[in-house]
This record gives structure tokens, C-alpha cells and sequence, in this order.
């Protein structure tokens, strides 16, 4: 990796060295197993494959200010693949097991740590799978949770700039008492026709509203909403939304920088009250909005060209938690040595 440029990096498949493994057979989960394999083999009737039996998680280890590698929120993510896996009736790991596993991916692929400074990071995506044979629709009773990583540039190659978002009317993401609330590739499989849509069109992301009413905002593309007003940091509540860990560290952040916060429903209509926008998530901890514009209506909600304040700030006191460069208050990070 010595010759890698790290800063051009984008958000693709690099290969490392070594992925981890457990398998779950016969009733029980296998010890963990750290392979070179990039590749796995699986019946061709294989539930996941089918009937989309299948989950993820995406955190991220940083090489911090003072040479440390930091796994930011590793026990969340894990919480929510297990309540994910639930959703899916697939067989639950125990946090530790994820925990172990996200610890030696990093530990083993140390050398495809981004030097601090490039803005790039290693990504790690565990995703887990039921791998039972067979044709009807049932719970599975076997499953692989692979965890591996890959190194990432920094989101914004020349500095965080506002994005324009598509508003889509036509296309649902997840709906009420559906599986948005958990991160499965379901939704994602839901989401690709509009999302290519809007990236055809020249936008980066898509805004959708609640699939019940239309009404309500929820998510913006795989990222979490939330705007910025009279000293108060808003987002969406919603039982379809996604619980971004990313969105749970910005409220946080928000608090201790003086702004109240509402998790509430957001109303289509205030959004033009909003003094900043954006969207936020592990990619790109946040992705300002610039533009919004309704495909249906041609209505557009303009916030300007230039990052918020507000939201400058947020990115700012998140990211120095990341990079080591300031106080981790509330032991979101995980050092690795
Ligand atoms: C992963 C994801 C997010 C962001 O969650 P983070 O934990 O902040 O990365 C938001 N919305 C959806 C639909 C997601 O899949």
C-alpha cells in the first residue's frame, strides 16, 4: 500500500488482506475464522438469495491526529445488526461476536489504514445472510456473518460542499411497520429505481417522504434528514426511518453546542423555514443540501452554495472525535493497537 493514493480514493471495493467469519450451523455459531478468501460458497437455493434474507452495517476505523486508530461506535452498530437480524428471524450473534470480529479486521488489514490527514478511512461492512437451502419461505436456519473492510477516500474530494437532492413522490423507500427502521438490503433493493433516477438526472440524492401520507419528511437517499433553525437541530421521527448512528452523535453534538433538539415528524411544508439542511451518515458524516427540487411539483428549496454555519460546525466537532483531535466525552471511539 505504499504507493496508494490515498486522498483519490472513492467509495469502492479495495481489496485487503483478511476478512472474518462466523457461520451458523447445527444450532450454534462457529468460532471465528480470519480467511484471505474474498469469496463464499452457498447453495444456489440459499434463502438470502431468494427471499432477501440478508443485513449490513457500515462503520468506520479512523487513523487519528496522534497516530491512533479509532473504530468509532463499533458496540452501536452491532446493537443494530442484531436488531436487524431479529427483524429478519435469522439467528442473532452476541455483540461481543461482532465487536471481536470488527476489532481483528482492523487489526489484520492495518496497513490499509488511510494515514491521517488524506481524509480517507477504513470502512468496515459486516453483513450477515441466511444460507438455509430450500424453496418455501421460512425463517432460516443456517447464516454467515462475514465482516471485512475496505479503505475509503474522504466523501468530498475538495472540501464539503452542498448537494442537490431530488424530491420523489413516486417511489416509497419503506413503509410504516415495514423493515426501514432496520438496515436490511431490502430497502435498498426498494430505493435503487428512484435513486437511479435522480442520479440520471443529475442529482445526488433522494428526499422521500412517509409512504402512508406523503406528508411527513423521512430519509434523504441511505442518509439521515435533519435542518437547522432558530438555534434548534431537527430531524425526522418516523417508525420507518433508519436510526443512523452518525444522526444519534450529531444529536449529541447539537446539545453540547447549545442548539435544542427536536426528533420529531417534519412536516413537508417547514422545510423551506430551514435555515440549513443536510443529510447525514457514516459516508459522509454530513452531506449539506444545497438544493432541493420536487420531480413532481418542479418546486425548489434553495439553501445556498455555501456550507451552514451550523452544519460546518457539526461536521467539525464530529470529525475531531473521530480524528482524536478532541475530547472523546462520551467513549464512542474504540482504540486499536
Ligand atoms: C446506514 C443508513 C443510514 C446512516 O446510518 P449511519 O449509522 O449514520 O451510517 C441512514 N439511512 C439508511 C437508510 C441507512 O441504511
Amino acid at each position: 500500500m505504499e504507493n496508494t493514493d490515498w486522498s483519490a480514493l472513492g467509495f469502492d471495493y479495495h481489496k485487503t488482506d483478511w476478512n472474518v467469519r462466523y457461520a451458523y450451523t447445527d444450532g450454534r455459531w462457529s468460532d471465528m475464522e480470519v480467511t484471505q478468501d474474498e469469496y463464499i460458497r452457498m447453495h444456489m437455493s440459499a434463502s438470502c438469495l431468494h427471499y432477501g434474507l440478508e443485513l449490513f452495517e457500515g462503520l468506520k476505523a479512523f487513523r487519528g491526529v496522534d497516530g491512533k486508530v479509532r473504530l468509532f461506535r463499533v458496540a452501536d452498530n452491532a446493537r443494530r445488526l442484531i436488531s436487524s437480524a431479529a427483524r429478519l428471524c435469522l439467528p442473532l450473534p452476541t455483540e461481543q461476536m461482532i465487536v471481536d470480529a470488527c476489532i481483528e479486521v482492523v487489526k489484520r488489514n492495518a496497513r490499509y489504514i488511510p494515514p491521517y490527514g488524506t481524509g480517507a478511512s477504513l470502512y468496515l461492512r459486516p453483513v450477515m445472510f441466511g444460507t438455509t437451502a430450500g424453496l418455501g419461505v421460512k425463517p432460516a436456519k443456517d447464516a454467515l456473518l462475514i465482516v471485512y473492510c475496505s479503505p475509503v477516500g474522504a466523501y468530498f474530494k475538495s472540501g464539503i460542499k452542498p448537494i442537490m437532492v431530488a424530491l420523489d413522490r413516486e417511489q416509497d423507500r419503506a413503509a410504516p411497520r415495514g423493515t426501514g427502521d432496520v438496515k436490511v438490503g431490502g430497502n435498498y433493493a426498494a430505493s435503487i429505481y428512484s435513486s437511479n433516477n435522480a442520479h440520471a438526472l443529475g442529482y445526488s440524492n433522494v428526499l422521500y417522504l412517509d409512504a402512508a401520507e406523503h406528508k411527513f419528511i423521512e430519509e434523504c437517499g441511505a442518509a439521515n434528514f435533519f435542518g437547522i433553525k432558530d438555534g434548534k437541530y431537527i430531524t425526522p421521527k418516523s417508525p420507518s426511518i433508519l436510526p443512523s448512528i452518525t444522526n444519534m452523535s450529531l444529536r449529541q453534538v447539537a446539545q453540547d453546542m447549545g442548539l435544542t433538539v427536536e426528533q420529531r415528524p417534519v412536516p413537508l411544508e417547514e422545510l423551506s423555514t430551514f435555515e440549513e439542511c443536510g443529510a447525514c451518515g457514516t459516508a459522509a458524516v454530513i452531506s449539506p443540501i444545497g438544493k432541493i427540487f420536487d420531480m413532481q411539483t418542479n418546486e425548489v428549496y434553495e439553501f445556498g452554495s455555501e456550507v451552514g454555519k451550523v452544519s460546518m460546525e457539526l461536521y467539525t466537532r464530529l470529525q475531531d472525535i473521530q480524528y482524536g483531535r478532541s475530547e472523546d466525552k462520551y467513549g464512542w471511539c474504540t482504540e486499536i493497537d
